[in-house]
């Protein structure tokens, strides 16, 4: 039966594991896709270019931005990243569901430009915490630490506006809400009656 992609928008302050859980989510649903990500970031040990991130250079960056083809655009932590227009549409319209691991600025934009998307917002369980997994990434430098811990407290506070809060105290308790939220949406009788209407008088 067709119907839409769904656009599922997930959001957390770095470190709280949005992106551990949205791999997690893509092997359990395989029929959703990881919306990848431009960025001006330089690319972390073990990230792949198409996979992670498409890593460009910020004067391209800037170009894609002013032709439009971004569907939302944001700096974060002082880089740019943004969400290819192109792949959303396309998305939607094969009725693929994507998952995008964005910002709340970037969430924000979306909210206002495209219908029917799901919002889900991603918490730690303490502050304490979101210190504690940050420095045990050791990915990032201190000070990237210290911006990102200090960028937080202002993240959560948009957690309001978004449609689902899950709290990832326990990830497999975290994943088991992820997994609901998703099953659920698909069951929204809006996504399902135009498909529905072929099949039966509704
Ligand atoms: P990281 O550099 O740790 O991979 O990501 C930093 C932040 O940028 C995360 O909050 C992530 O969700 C956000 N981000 C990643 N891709 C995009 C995007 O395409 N648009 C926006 N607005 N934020 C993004």
């Amino acid at each position: 039966m067709k119907r839409e992609g769904v656009l599922y928008v997930m959001s957390a302050p770095s470190g709280a594991g949005k992106t551990t859980l949205c791999k997690e989510i893509i092997d359990i649903f395989p029929g959703l896709r990881h919306s990848v990500s431009y960025t001006t970031r330089p690319p972390r040990v073990g990230e792949v270019h198409g996979r992670d991130y498409f890593f460009v250079e910020h004067a391209e960056f800037s170009r894609m931005a002013s032709a439009g083809e971004f569907a939302e655009w944001a700096e974060v932590h002082g880089n740019l990243y943004g969400t290819s227009l192109e792949t959303l549409k396309e998305s939607r319209a094969q009725g693929i569901d994507l998952i995008l691991d964005i910002d709340c600025q970037g969430a924000r934009q979306l909210k206002g430009r495209f219908e029917g998307g799901v919002y889900i917002f991603v918490l730690p369980p303490s502050i304490a915490e979101l210190r504690r997994r940050l420095d045990n990434r050791s990915s990032d430098a201190p000070e990237v630490i210290e911006r990102r811990i200090n960028n937080a407290a202002g993240e959560i506070k948009e957690a309001r506006w978004y449609d689902y809060i899950i709290v990832n105290d326990k990830f497999s308790e975290a994943v088991e809400q992820l997994k609901s939220v998703l099953i659920a949406e698909q069951c929204r009788a809006l996504r399902l009656i135009q498909g529905l209407s072929t099949i039966f008088d509704i």
